[in-house]
């Protein structure tokens, strides 16, 4: 897993806050420089249909370090996304050259919920995850359904899913957020 620096979204649950935290210590890498760390694994990726993940953060902030680290890497290495799709759509459609899978942290289709859990509204996700199901459709898309205590219920979980099987996805993850005192 390579995690980027950088979240639109600020998950009150955030297993990753230094994702973002003013003063995390970032080691800045070009694609290249990533690329000469990881293919010590290149046999390894190649021989079993491995690669690489990336999150953060946020890695569809990223878009022009992907593109030219998919430019090095080709599909000799399978690539993986993990996004909240919470970015602007042009970054999507670049996404969708670059990598093999996409997990799709959606939290809760509810408006309300949403901003009160991510700071921020669920239409953008919500747009760009049609957009997406619709270019690379729905068995590269899994999407990420968590019960997450005090902010949405079972009876808000199951009205996602049905909102987003209606918009085609077939792939859920389903789990649910440990939340200790
Ligand atoms: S999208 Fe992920 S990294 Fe960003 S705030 Fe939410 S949990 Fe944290």
């Amino acid at each position: 897993m390579v995690g980027f620096y950088g979240c639109p979204l600020r998950c009150k649950y955030c297993l990753n806050p230094h994702s973002f935290a003013p003063d995390t210590k970032t080691e800045e890498l070009t694609p290249t420089e990533l690329y000469e760390r990881l293919k010590c694994d290149d046999l390894y990726f190649v021989a079993t249909g491995g690669g690489v993940s990336f999150g953060g953060g946020e890695p569809l902030l990223n878009i022009d370090f992907l593109e030219e680290f998919k430019g090095i890497v080709g599909d000799r290495w399978r690539i993986l996304a993990e996004t909240s799709l919470s970015v602007e759509k042009e970054a999507v459609k670049r996404a969708v050259k670059v990598f093999d899978e996409f997990v799709v942290d959606i939290k809760d289709t509810d408006p309300e919920i949403y901003l009160s859990y991510t700071g921020k509204r669920v239409d953008r996700a919500l747009n760009n995850l049609k957009m997406l199901l619709s270019l690379v459709g729905s068995d590269k898309v899994l999407v990420r359904l968590p019960l997450i205590p005090h902010y949405n219920t079972e009876e808000s979980r199951q009205k996602s899913e049905a909102l987003l099987r209606e918009m085609g996805v077939t792939r859920f993850d389903r789990f649910e957020y440990i939340v200790r005192a």
